[in-house]
């Protein structure tokens, strides 16, 4: 292919896999430095074997939404279809719902469909294919610890030629891209060349989630995979091979849920739940997994319309970190993954500015708006549940008002409820949904006035008192 390059990957999670592959079959030469040891193992034991430090979510709970499934399998159908030979699921939430919920069958339900696994099972597929791909060369156990300055290409500008190991070898490429996490040392690595520092927007994380993965035959939905309570949110996630997650999650600034480490303490709270509690009679295979969660972050590096580097482009989590209440960062990433494989078509010969620019825009058009979506949602629901703990009113907010009356409405109306999975399976952006004509008097009629949670469970006191949680006087 002209225009082939040699790309550097630093950090080899999910998204540095994905655009591994996406780069390769584009005849590109792909190296990928990732800092764990451990070599990817065969799907089938990754989860009993691999051990991944350098990723702290690893083992925790992950369920794919279902454009992660559409990109799959338009993108790369092979993995898809790998995916599926080593256990993935692939889950219908509208066929798995009462029909008297669902409405039945409509044309095009198929659309809601995902394809899902626990995360090692899903990252070694990726690895494994990854490291099938000619031109791809996955390096384990190298860690990055600096950037190798090249000839600037914009006056004032580092240019950014390569990266140098803990060992001290010196990997010159023709475009670094910066895939190492939400813990990406970036910023320390830019500063060290000389860059300005990146922009960047956080949010607190605020959540703590109690997981829990089981095994045994999939229970049946009776409310969504996941579902709005007081004072927590409980999410039963299908994973492949006959195993799933159920995961409370709270605000991190509850003391008293902390108890829910404990497995006792946890079957009972889970058993004050009627539409998720028969998802906890199986065989669990974990204990209680409790991970404070990291808030989101969006980082730019181009500055009042500037870059501040060239050669290096930020990917997937490194570039928009997204809390995982909600489930979306797998997706986003690969979105990313697929709009970098874009750009280095259209941008052949194109000057390092320029392409950094393009990059901007890239993730501000295809990835800002569903990081924004989702910040909206989970500070949403994190001063509601701050609400449900301390009685302080949360601040009006119409958005939430309608994202609330939805939720409510998916009971009672299916067309609200396909409104409500296009949203959550991230085909469609909330404003897209809502401003089809007739769609918010729909969600109104449906969901407005509902009381604030109208699926069946505890008060918030209630639960403590059936987890035997004390609530000091
Ligand atoms: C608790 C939790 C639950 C989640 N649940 C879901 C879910 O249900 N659905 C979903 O879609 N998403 C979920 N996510 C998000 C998802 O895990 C991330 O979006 C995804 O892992 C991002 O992949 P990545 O490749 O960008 O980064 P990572 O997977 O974090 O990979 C980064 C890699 O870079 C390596 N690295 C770091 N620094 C260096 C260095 N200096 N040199 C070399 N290598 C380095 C690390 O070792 C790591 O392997 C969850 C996240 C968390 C925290």
């Amino acid at each position: 292919m002209s225009g082939a390059r040699h790309v550097l990957v630093v950090g080899g999670g999910l998204n540095a896999l994905f655009a591994a592959v996406l780069l390769g079959r584009d005849g590109h030469r792909v190296t990928v430095l990732e800092r764990d040891p451990a070599e990817a193992p065969e799907p089938e034991v990754a989860w009993e074997v691999w051990q991944r430090r350098g990723c702290g979510q690893f083992r925790l709970p992950h369920y794919m939404q279902a454009r992660f499934r559409h990109l799959l399998e338009a993108e790369l159908p092979d993995v898809a279809d790998s995916l599926v030979a080593a256990g993935a699921l692939r889950y219908d939430v509208l066929a798995a719902l009462p029909a008297a919920v669902s409405g039945g069958t409509h044309d095009g339900d198929d659309r809601f469909a995902t394809l899902t696994a626990r995360r090692p099972v899903l990252e070694a597929v990726v690895a494994r294919t990854a490291a099938a791909q000619p031109g791809v060369r996955i390096r384990r156990g190298c860690t990055v610890r600096a950037l190798v300055p090249g000839q600037p290409a914009l006056p004032g500008v580092p240019h950014t030629a390569g990266v140098v190991t803990a060992d001290g070898d010196e990997v010159r490429a023709d475009l670094v891209v910066d895939a190492s996490g939400r813990r990406s040392p970036l910023p320390a690595l830019l500063a060290d060349l000389g860059a300005a520092p990146p922009a960047e927007e956080q949010e607190d994380g605020g959540f703590v989630y109690y997981g829990r993965h089981f095994r045994g035959t999939m229970p049946d939905l009776r409310g969504s995979v996941q579902q709005w309570y007081d004072s927590v949110t409980v999410l039963t996630l299908p994973a492949d091979n006959g195993t799933w997650s159920v995961t409370i999650v709270g605000s991190s600034r509850d003391q008293q849920l902390r108890a829910l480490r404990e497995p006792e303490r946890w079957t009972a709270a889970m058993r004050c739940f009627p539409l998720a509690s028969h998802w906890i009679d199986a065989e669990p295979i974990t204990g209680v997994d409790a991970f404070g969660g990291p808030g989101d972050r969006l980082r730019r590096l181009v500055v009042d319309g500037r870059p501040i580097v060239t050669g290096l482009l930020p990917l997937g989590d490194a570039a928009a970190f997204t809390n995982p209440s909600v489930g979306r960062g797998t997706t986003i990433g690969l979105l990313h993954a697929l709009r970098l494989r874009e750009l280095l078509r259209s941008s052949d010969g194109a000057h390092p500015g320029e392409v950094a620019q393009l990059w901007a825009q890239d993730t501000a058009a295809a990835i800002e708006p569903w990081y924004r979506a989702t910040v909206s949602t989970s500070c949403s629901r994190l001063a509601e549940i701050e609400c449900d703990r301390t009685g302080v009113p949360a601040a009006p907010d119409d958005r939430w008002a309608m994202a609330k009356a939805m939720s409510a409405g998916t009971r009672r109306d299916p067309a609200v409820l396909r409104m409500q999975l296009e949203i959550a399976g991230m085909l469609a952006l909330p404003p897209e949904v809502l401003s089809r004509p007739g769609a918010v008097e729909r969600v109104l009629a449906a969901g407005g006035g509902a009381p604030r949670y109208p699926l069946p469970g505890p008060a918030r006191h209630e639960l403590l008192a059936a987890a035997g949680i004390t609530v000091p006087a």
